[in-house]
């Protein structure tokens, strides 16, 4: 019995920002691709990259040379398609890191340059990163802007002209179906087998939810890559088909949650191939469907919007939209979050002692600014004032810079250290400095809960009841950085 009274390890929780109660969820939809199967990111993102740079070359651009690096670039980053620069936001828009190309920006060159600048990203300027499918575009780019600096690349061309042909080239690749048939060809290669995932999706089936499948990817590709995910995994006899009440192939999502489209039935063939057949009238058991919208789904199940759960990967196309327009609730998956509270643990120690000296580092700053204030009161002779000799007076302030200048060189390795856990470029993505990052906030504002993979529903159970912590504020007492707690100064006497 023990067993099932164990929790999941600490980075596969389900994380919640609004309280959901799953029993009151009738339909789960599911996104496929780095949801419901997950990539291993650096060989497909390779895979994707060289595609891109094949393309490039073809086209006698010098890119032969250039490699896929796996860190210059996470998700949650954001490319600015003006200045050719990748760049890290915290929560409020405001840019905290950034490379141009593929090179860092000093502190002063970032200031001048973005000191001025919110990040919206409605603006066409920004481009967002908001899949694992990103990251091949981003370090491209990046290598790409490097070159067209060095007077590489064929001219004229701005960056943002730049940006438009890498664009133009990696929806080419995802379309085209090479990339793909190698996929299909060698799941083993670039699929990270979850056996959790389908028992977990058996057990909320079996609880009397709905399934969906809705995800942008081709009928020929959803099938072989289903059935190398699922079907080892379930009941013998059982295929992956039987999970689901509504498959919807090539969705188009996000236009799917917010315009109406033709629905079309895929008719299969001998070959697998699938045909297309117009579609009127409710929906077929065990037909799988092309294209249509959310509205015509959400008819056809008789549901509202907070009966229907939605997990996806994609921050904008599955979650952002989602939650926005059809107020349905909404999961995010996000497989780095594993690898990001790991890390997080590991620095527990070295970020207490990263507290313990900012608050000391605090307490002398406080104590440095009564003194200064002390001295300016002493000058202009106005408002009370301490009888503290000058020459002490002095002598402490002397003391206090030392001690201070002694504390910066103890925090600057440790600070140093945390902003670059995870990635030595880009620190933890739900990080931007102290701040919750540009992503963060998207996580916090459109996604109700979010987890690392999907599989984490098992521990939950389809009955699970998920309660949103208490959110703290700067004035909460005990948020560590939060409201300072400072010994009362002597109250000054009055000269
Ligand atoms: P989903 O996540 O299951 O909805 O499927 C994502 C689909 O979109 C996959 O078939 C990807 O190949 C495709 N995809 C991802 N990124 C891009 C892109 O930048 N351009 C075109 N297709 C993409
Ligand atoms: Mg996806």
């Amino acid at each position: 019995m023990s067993g099932y009274l164990a929790g999941p390890p600490p980075e596969r929780g389900i994380f919640c920002n609004r309280t959901l109660n799953l029993r009151a969820i009738k339909a789960i939809g599911y996104d496929m691709d780095y949801t419901l199967i997950h990539y291993k990111v650096e060989a497909w993102e390779r895979r994707a990259y060289e595609y891109i740079r094949e393309r490039l070359e073809a086209q006698g651009w010098p890119v032969g040379h250039l490699q896929f690096d796996p860190v210059l670039s996470i998700r949650g980053l954001i490319i600015d398609t003006e200045k050719g620069n990748l760049l890290k936001a915290n929560r409020f828009g405001f840019v905290k890191k950034a490379l141009h190309g593929t090179r860092p920006m000093d502190f002063d060159t970032q200031r001048t340059e973005y000191a001025r600048t919110i990040i919206d990203l409605a603006e066409k300027r920004w481009m967002f990163l908001n899949t694992l499918f990103s990251l091949s575009e981003a370090c491209i780019y990046a290598q790409l802007v490097d070159l067209l600096d060095a007077g590489k690349l064929p001219g004229p061309m701005g960056y943002a002209d730049l940006y438009a042909i890498v664009r133009t080239t990696l929806d080419a690749t995802h379309m085209a179906g090479k990339l793909k048939a190698e996929i299909i060809a060698n799941p083993g290669l670039y699929v990270q087998p979850d056996p959790e995932t389908p028992l977990a999706l058996l057990d909320q089936r079996s609880a009397g939810k709905k399934l969906l499948l809705i995800t942008n990817s081709e009928w020929t590709y959803t099938v072989p890559m289903m059935h190398a995910a699922f079907d080892p995994y379930l009941p013998k006899g059982m295929t992956w088909r039987e999970l689901f009440d509504v498959v919807i192939v090539s969705a188009r999502k996000p236009e799917f949650f917010t315009t109406r489209s033709p629905l079309f039935e895929v008719v299969e063939t001998a070959s697998g191939e699938g045909l297309l057949r117009p579609h009127s009238g409710p929906l077929k058991a065990g037909t799988p469907y092309f294209g249509g919208s959310a509205l015509e789904l959400e008819r056809h199940l008789g549901m509202s919007g907070d009966e229907i759960l939605y997990v996806g990967d994609h921050m904008f196309g599955d979650v952002h939209v989602t939650k926005n327009v059809l107020r349905w609730r909404t999961a995010l998956i996000l497989r780095e979050l594993e690898e990001e509270v790991r890390a997080i643990a590991a620095f527990r120690a070295t970020e207490a002692k990263l507290a313990e000296k900012m608050e000391a580092k605090e307490r002398l700053e406080f104590e440095a600014c009564q003194l200064r204030l002390e001295q300016q009161r002493r000058r202009l002779q106005y408002g009370p004032r301490t009888e503290q000799p000058e020459d002490q007076l002095l002598a402490r302030l002397i003391t206090l810079r030392t001690e201070l200048e002694a504390l910066d060189a103890e925090l600057g390795p440790m600070a140093r250290a945390a902003s670059e856990l995870s990635n030595p470029h880009w620190g933890l993505l739900t990080r931007a400095g102290n701040d919750k990052s540009h992503l963060a906030r998207q996580v916090e504002r459109y996604a109700d809960i979010y987890t690392s993979r999907v599989s984490n529903f098992l521990f939950a159970t389809p009955f699970v009841y998920l309660r949103s912590p208490r959110g703290s504020l700067p004035h909460d007492p005990n948020v560590p950085g939060g409201t300072p707690v400072f010994p009362t100064p002597d109250a000054p006497s009055t000269t």
